[in-house]
């Protein structure tokens, strides 16, 4: 009855005939969902991972995908541009998660946001500047810790500011801590654990209930966390 509901009201909204798009980034997060939407019945027509072009439909008539920058990526979900897209934590903990619905961790492209320093740093002055591209998250870090810091903004590279006395410490995404490593660096505080985010257009969750719906359900069981409401 709710699906019947449902694919009346798509059909009002004239949804029907547009294809559902879901926006994905190249690299882990590409790599790590592909198989994910594979299992969920979607396929790309084409190697996504080789090509330039942007947009690309799949096995499914009424679902596409588009390849766009991770930090894009809420943009064109807010927007209704996409009506879905697979995001990092890291990001929409950066930019907020206004306007999207965030149904489901994917648990993929798992990854840790840290503080790191060059090895035995210690805190001198009163204040601490820190380098990162992750301004926001860096502020209320510090802010909380009740610590006095110069946030400079970066986009690439952090491990450099501490070697250049840019910066005397770092807010990056830590993996195997290899980078930190080569460059003379230790991590030190976790500030978040860090996973990929399925995020809804809140429009596109009303409007194309029944396809978005579908898609978090078959998501979920596919990563195991069973029960996953829209919130
Ligand atoms: P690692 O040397 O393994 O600690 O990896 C650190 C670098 O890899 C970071 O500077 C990030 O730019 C990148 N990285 C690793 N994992 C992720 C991820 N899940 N999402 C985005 N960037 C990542």
């Amino acid at each position: 009855m709710a699906g019947r509901r449902a694919d009346r009201r798509d059909a009002l909204d004239g949804t029907m005939n547009k294809k559902l798009t879901i926006a994905l980034t190249k690299g882990r997060i590409l790599k790590e969902t592909l198989p994910l939407l594979a299992r969920a019945g979607i396929e790309p027509l084409e190697n996504v991972g080789t090509s330039r072009k942007l947009v690309f439909d799949t096995n499914r008539e009424d679902v596409q995908l588009v390849i766009i920058r991770g930090t894009d990526v809420p943009t064109y979900v807010r927007h209704g541009a996409a009506d879905l897209g697979v995001v990092g934590k890291d990001i929409l903990l950066e930019q907020g998660a206004d306007g999207l619905y965030e149904p489901l961790d994917l648990g993929i492209a798992r990854c840790r946001l840290m503080t790191a320093g060059r090895v035995g740093w210690q805190v001198a002055g009163a204040r601490i500047r820190v380098a990162t591209k992750f301004v926001n998250i860096a502020r209320r870090h510090f802010a909380r810790q009740g610590v006095n810091a110069d946030v400079i903004k970066l986009y690439g590279a952090m491990e450099l500011a501490p070697i250049m006395n840019l910066a005397d410490l770092i807010v990056d995404i830590v993996d195997t801590g290899n980078t930190l490593r080569a460059n003379g660096m230790e991590p030190l505080d976790e500030i978040a654990a860090i996973s990929s985010r399925l995020v809804v257009n809140k429009a596109a969750m009303r409007s194309r209930y029944t396809l978005v719906q579908r898609l978090i359900d078959e998501l979920s069981d596919i990563v195991g966390e069973g029960d996953n409401a829209a919130a």
